[in-house]
């Protein structure tokens, strides 16, 4: 199979107009994010329009979409920012309902682009979740607190 280049990406995207959302139509990462295959890795495809279009991004910062539209490639609808102003930016666009900088046992992991949830209990560590989307990351948190008879904690 041949290889793709990031460039090949543009296959997948439905462009339209600036304005409107360029939807992914490749594969997903379970419906939420459009997933793109890059040196064997599956890779967010809204990251790599990002990079294809602004260079590197920062490690420090999350591609965000403006548009609230996870599956979108337009350019115009994407903007990095640090991980609190990811989870604010989705907190007050009402996707869920979380604190202002964020839940406690629910982590990003950089280096694999996943999120991660996990639950501390008798000594033991419980992983809950890993992947890419944050609201299931949360959902898992907040069922084995609910689970545990532990309030949701915010940090
Ligand atoms: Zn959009």
């Amino acid at each position: 199979m041949k290889k793709n280049t990031p460039f090949d990406i543009w296959k997948f995207v439905d462009k339209k107009d600036k304005k409107s959302c360029w939807n992914y139509v490749g594969s997903t990462f379970s419906g939420r994010y459009g997933r793109f295959f890059l040196d064997g890795k599956a890779v967010c495809a809204h990251r790599v329009v990002y990079q294809l279009c602004n260079g590197e991004i920062p490690s420090s910062l999350f591609v965000m979409h403006k548009c609230n539209n996870k599956l979108c490639c337009n350019p115009n609808h994407l903007t990095t920012g640090t991980n609190s102003e990811n989870q604010r930016h989705a907190s007050m666009s009402g996707a869920f309902n979380v604190g202002k900088s964020g839940v406690r046992g629910v982590s990003f992991i950089k280096s694999r682009g996943y999120w991660h949830a996990q639950g501390y209990k008798h000594g033991k560590m419980y992983n809950l979740y890993t992947g890419p989307s944050y609201e299931k990351a949360i959902l898992a948190r907040s069922r084995w607190e609910k689970l545990n008879g532990i309030t949701f904690e915010r940090i």
